[in-house]
């Protein structure tokens, strides 16, 4: 399978380290600033920027979660917010099928796109083996160091060749030691505003 060749002509989130990433408690039903897709809830605040978890992330590799939350993989098919947006549908529908969204978990069956989703995420989750061979390594935590040396040798970030380098978003989102990946995903469907309106 060739995945197409995606750019949304919006700001791509490149992997680096922003020291000021604020991550919310409530939906702020802004749009996420990278992707274009509602940020929903615990949206980062980068600067005067709102970003999703999943763009949010990868500006964000000094989490001590990060290695829970990434994985590094080779994908230059792809932009990072392309890939970003088609990680957010493939968790969308497996939470609406019942399913796990977390990447190395297996189908409860095989009904319906359980079978096509959970392929594409496994290729997509594969694509770390490349990055491996590559860098030595997938673990977004030690990108994260490599980055720290050269912010401290005065690098610029935005100028490295970055060429096919894209951080994977594994299906878990920690807050306060907490997975809160499956609330977030229910804000992007909606099931927030739909809860509160029920309360009231
Ligand atoms: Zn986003």
């Amino acid at each position: 399978m060739r995945l197409e060749t995606l750019r949304f002509g919006i700001n791509d989130p490149a992997p680096h380290l922003t020291p000021d990433v604020a991550v919310l408690d409530t939906n702020t039903g802004n749009l996420c600033s990278f992707c274009g897709q509602p940020a929903g809830l615990h949206a980062m605040r980068i600067g005067n920027a709102f970003s999703c978890v999943l763009c949010g992330l990868v500006q964000s590799l000094h989490r001590t979660t990060i290695d829970e939350e990434l994985r590094l993989i080779w994908l230059p098919e792809m932009s990072q917010a392309a890939l970003n947006v088609m990680v957010r549908q493939i968790h969308i529908d497996l939470q609406e099928l019942g399913e796990s969204v977390y990447c190395d978990d297996t189908p409860k069956s095989s009904e319906g796109m359980r079978t096509v989703l959970y392929t594409a995420q496994r290729i997509l989750r594969e694509r770390s083996e490349t990055i491996a061979e590559r860098l030595g390594s997938s673990r977004a935590s030690d990108l994260a160091d490599a980055l720290t040396v050269l912010v401290d040798r005065h690098v610029g970030l935005q100028n490295l060749p970055w060429g096919g380098l894209r951080a994977f978003p594994t299906g878990r989102f920690y807050v306060g030691g907490v997975n809160a990946y499956g609330k977030i995903i229910s804000s992007w469907r909606g099931n927030t505003e739909a809860s509160m309106k029920e309360v009231a």
